[in-house]
């Protein structure tokens, strides 16, 4: 269980509430922070606080949302329904308003896992394409892909969304956790990417490049 959230004495207090309920608790006090332990660590629920100091709490829901579908508590101060809808549009799977109780958060998250949410359709398949989620594994055709985790990021992020053309721009802001890459990044992922799915940018069997707009996966055969 993942917990991020800049205030120290509230991080704390959640923290050891949480310990003393059995859980396994990792606890980060900034937003990239929390994203790296997300891709790494895989938690089975996060406690997101929306008002960290280093991005915006809806980005950081939306970039959690980009490649995981861990559960998602989100901790906000903000009080209108609107935002609270919102926050559940971008992903958040449910909300507490601070300040919270213990026992509400616990309550909560014992629902979030007695749920299973984010337990349905961890698999992404397209083609001979098999993207499991939870696992961070890929296969091609039955055959393990061995992918950094940005390669990984980025397939399942493109797999989820298949079939349709997705820009740099979108890659840029949802796949990388921070704002100091450019579109050569996303080329030079793109290109590893490729080369470990067995194709060349020349002769494309997944990764369709959409001159001037983005790229888009989908399963070889289909008509562009
Ligand atoms: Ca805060």
């Amino acid at each position: 269980m993942l917990v991020i959230e800049d205030d120290p004495d509230v991080r704390d207090a959640v923290g050891r509430l949480l310990v003393a309920s059995g859980h396994v608790v990792r606890l980060s006090e900034t937003a990239l922070g929390g994203l790296h332990e997300v891709t790494t660590w895989q938690p089975d629920v996060v406690v997101l606080d929306l008002g960290l100091p280093d991005l915006d709490g809806t980005a950081v829901l939306r970039r959690i949302r980009a490649t995981s579908l861990v559960p998602i508590l989100v901790a906000t101060a903000r009080e209108q329904e609107s935002e609270m809808i919102r926050l559940l549009r971008a992903g958040a799977d449910d909300y507490v308003v601070k300040p919270y109780s213990a026992e509400q958060i616990e309550a909560r998250i014992a629902a979030l896992l007695r749920r299973g949410a984010g337990r349905v359709s961890a698999e992404l398949v397209v083609g001979g394409l098999v993207v499991d989620r939870r696992a961070r594994t890929a296969t091609l055709d039955g055959t393990p892909l061995s992918l950094s985790r940005r390669e990984f990021d980025l397939l399942a992020y493109l797999a989820g969304r298949a079939g349709t053309v997705v820009t740099r721009r979108q890659l840029l802001q949802d796949v990388w956790p921070s704002e100091s890459h450019s579109a050569e990044t996303v080329d030079v992922h793109l290109t590893w990417l490729r080369r470990k799915l067995g194709e060349r940018a020349a002769a494309p069997r997944y990764l369709h490049t959409v001159r001037g707009v983005g790229i888009r996966l989908s399963p070889p055969g289909e008509p562009a």
